[in-house]
């Protein structure tokens, strides 16, 4: 007989965690379907500032005070311009954002979940006489009233829309003299076919990657170190960082998808998306972080109440949620427009041209 639940979670990322966090007193019975840990280090470390207050909500403040991430003091930008500029000169009202060590803060989320959890995947799902019916991995299944689909980019439920096609490559650099002290600093410079990202992270590491479309990414980077080495030596400011403070590179990078998709509705009757599954944004943005902990906590809060016979929350969240992908297509489209120099460039020419009316 298959196992059954009033609220079924579908994977214990940020956002998945987020909302089995946000229904621990609700009085309903949750199981959250996720694989276990698979112990990668993962990309993305940047939490902005709006992130405090949901971190607040959910109980964790002190738990994340308490942990290795550092304050994000500084961010300098080479966009549009020869010039390194300072980005975010802004003091926010909501305090700092932060570089994460993003292990310990998916494990801080992950040691707080209380609900049961079932070490799988979710296969299949589908909806049948009011209720779901979720197919496992490990050849369970499970009911539930009202499925959260909180499975990231892979994306269990619906169909996906997308903007583009970007791609990241990334590695983390070790440094090969720890004499010399790395500037705690984020570092964005965009080049003909793209743009890079470093960020010093709380154990010393470097944090690099480059974003790229298919097309524009270098052949083979992901098997050979010596084409990712070639190509960060045509940076200028990437390059002078990592010489400066001595960072080797010693491993090609990881390729991953870091393309602007979404679910449209991302939510309906007795089902809601959250995180990167209901949207995922440009990387460029970041906010993906905080969007995951906002969407968690939000649609959880709507399944609650759809749960209790009130659907208004859910049908809100939705609009919360197609207004918020509306207005970064917009916002999208003018930050990579203020690069000029490679205007004529398929990688900016796409993002320039692309998204209207999406
Ligand atoms: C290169 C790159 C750099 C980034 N940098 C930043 C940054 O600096 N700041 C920022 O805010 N954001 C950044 N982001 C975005 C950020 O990482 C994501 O927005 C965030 O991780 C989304 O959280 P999530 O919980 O929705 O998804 P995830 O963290 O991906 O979690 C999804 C979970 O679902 C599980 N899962 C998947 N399929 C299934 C299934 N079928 N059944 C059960 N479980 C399943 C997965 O195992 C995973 O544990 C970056 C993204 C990329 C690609």
């Amino acid at each position: 007989m298959a196992a059954t639940a009033d609220i079924a979670i579908i994977g214990a990322g940020i956002a998945g965690c987020a909302a089995a966090l946000t229904l621990a007193n609700s009085g309903l019975s949750v199981a959250m379907i996720a694989p276990p840990p698979d112990g990668r280090d993962r990309i993305g470390e940047f939490l902005s500032p709006a992130g405090n207050a949901i971190l607040r909500d959910l109980g964790l403040a002190e738990a994340f005070a308490a942990g290795p991430h550092r304050e994000a003091n500084a961010t300098f930008a080479s966009w549009g311009s020869e010039l390194l500029a300072p980005r975010n000169a802004i003091v926010h009202v909501e305090g700092p954002g932060h570089v994460l060590d993003r292990p310990a803060f998916e494990r801080m989320l992950r040691d707080a979940v209380e609900c049961s959890v079932v070490a799988a995947t979710v296969d299949d799902a589908a909806f049948e006489d009011g209720r779901w019916s979720l197919r496992l991995s490990d050849g369970t299944s499970l009911t539930a009233r009202f499925v959260l689909d909180c499975s990231g980019r892979a994306g269990v439920l619906g169909k996906r829309r997308r903007v583009d096609r970007l791609v990241a490559a990334y590695g983390f650099l070790h440094q090969y003299n720890d004499d010399v002290e790395p500037t705690p600093a984020t570092l964005i410079e965009a080049v003909a076919s793209g743009w890079w990202y470093a960020s010093l992270l709380p154990d010393r590491r470097l944090s690099l990657a480059f974003f790229a479309d298919p097309d524009t990414m270098p052949r083979r980077i992901s098997h050979d170190t010596g084409i990712w080495l070639g190509h960060i030596e045509q940076t200028r400011f990437i390059r002078q960082w990592l010489e400066s403070a001595c960072y080797r590179v010693g491993a090609p990078p990881v390729l991953t998808s870091a393309g602007t998709t979404w679910l449209d509705p991302p939510a309906g009757p007795r089902w809601a998306a959250a995180g990167d599954s209901a949207a995922a944004f440009d990387p460029l943005s970041s906010h993906g972080l905080t969007s995951a902990l906002w969407s968690g906590r939000r649609a959880a809060l709507a399944a609650a109440a759809d749960s209790a016979g009130d659907p208004e929350p859910l049908t809100l969240y939705a609009e919360t949620v197609q207004g918020a992908v509306k207005d970064f297509l917009t916002q999208r489209r003018s930050v990579y427009a203020a690069e000029h120099r490679w205007r004529e460039e398929p990688f900016w020419q796409r993002r320039i041209h692309s998204g209207r009316g999406a």
